[in-house]
């Protein structure tokens, strides 16, 4: 059969129509299943016959958007789950155990570290924290009982890569698998599983909602290790609503096209802060400034929509910026149409020590600008102080 690409694949795969000939993907709002009769209910229950059971693991229109996604990434398996934080917690709980170590990047978005922290610590989870661009770091924390490798590609806020091929090879030279949290990029700019990952997450709720309405999550990989992933969720209870999955693939359908135009809208802006009296330094993978340009381009198709910048003077400078401008929303949410404006110091990164935050670079006078789909022009006009 002809290999049909990305675009194609986002608006038809994974559809599954009912003999009412509905053209757009049905929303099957229903908790349960009937069966035909007591040996049905039996089989489907047994799970010899795999259909629909309960919605709590079984519905269609979930079904759909699991099949697209996985498509999308290139993966065997995608299973969806109720945010991206019970997508990151079925991870660990479905493929460790009490007294497992793993190695995770220290730039993780922050409600992860607090999960491992002060959650899957308590159940015996060993974590150890390195600075996700030094591979040595990676190489040195291994133990005898390292089972995973977490990282988050851009990092968040400071547009940092990692060379997740290179971080592959470390991980499966020890048989240690390789999570990559995708949300940043998305399959639109970057597939992990092409250099080496072995699982994806993604916070479904950004750009794969990609207008700010829904919370969902994925985990996509081979079919055995989504097995202990489903059989978690199935039992836990997190998985994702009917609606919720009906949402998303209406937004997985136009997620390159939006991708494309968030890229486009962040580059230029990036380029522009460049040139703005009070910014003293850009971070955006798309510019030649940034220090690894070169890696950035290699794994991903263009720089995202996340730029951050450094305002000349500290955090009331950054504080007065925010509050100049009229139209950018001020909250911590990305992945959205609207465009976000964030003092990571003071907000996402607040519950981080300030050794922690130094340590990972988030001044006091950083800024994090989620770049929506407005006109560029007004967004330039919206941030006018910088220039003052
Ligand atoms: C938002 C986010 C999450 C958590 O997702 P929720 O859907 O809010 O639970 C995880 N990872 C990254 C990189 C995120 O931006």
């Amino acid at each position: 059969m002809n290999k049909t690409k990305f675009n194609t694949d986002a608006i038809r795969s994974g559809t599954i129509r009912t003999g009412e000939g509905e053209h757009s993907e049905a929303l099957f709002l229903t908790s349960s299943f009937v069966f035909k009769n007591a040996k049905e209910a039996s089989d489907r229950f047994s799970g010899s016959e795999e259909e629909n059971v309960y919605s709590r693991f079984t519905n269609p229109s979930v079904k759909m958007f699991e099949e697209r996604l996985a498509t999308l990434e290139g993966a065997e398996k995608c299973v969806a789950t109720s945010s991206g934080m019970s997508a990151i917690l079925a991870c660990f709980m479905s493929l460790c155990s009490s007294g497992d170590h793993v190695v995770i990047s220290k730039s993780i978005f922050g409600t992860s570290v607090q999960l491992l922290n002060n959650i899957l610590c308590r159940w015996g989870l060993d974590v150890t924290y390195v600075n996700f661009t030094n591979l040595d770091e990676w190489s040195h924390a291994i133990k005898k009982n390292t089972k995973l490798f977490f990282v988050e590609t851009p990092s968040n806020p400071l547009t940092e890569i990692c060379d997740i091929k290179s971080l592959a090879e470390i991980a499966h030279r020890s048989n240690i698998k390789l999570i990559v949290d995708n949300c940043f990029c998305t399959p639109a700019l970057q597939k992990p599983i092409l250099f080496g990952a072995d699982i994806i997450i993604h916070s479904a709720t950004k750009y794969i909602d990609g207008q700010g309405r829904c919370l969902g999550g994925a985990v996509l990989g081979n079919k055995n290790d989504m097995k202990e992933v489903y059989s978690f969720l199935r039992s836990a209870g997190p998985t994702m609503s009917a609606f919720n999955a009906w949402v998303f693939l209406k937004g997985l359908e136009t997620l390159s096209l939006r991708m494309n135009a968030h890229s486009n809208n962040a580059l230029e802006l990036a380029l522009w802060l460049e040139t703005q009296k009070k910014v003293s330094k850009v971070y955006y993978p798309g510019l030649k400034s940034h220090p690894q340009y070169e890696l950035a381009l290699k794994q991903q198709s263009s720089g995202g929509g996340i730029v951050s910048f450094e305002v000349k003077g500290g955090k009331n400078e950054a504080w007065n910026l925010i509050d100049s401008t009229k139209m950018l929303s001020i909250t911590a949410n990305l992945g959205d149409v609207k465009s976000t404006i964030t003092h990571p110091n003071s907000t996402t990164h607040s519950r981080l020590t300030d050794k922690e935050r130094s340590e990972v670079g988030i001044s006091d006078n950083l800024i994090r600008i989620a770049v929506g789909l407005e006109d560029i022009e007004d967004i330039k006009v919206d941030l006018k102080y910088l220039n003052k």
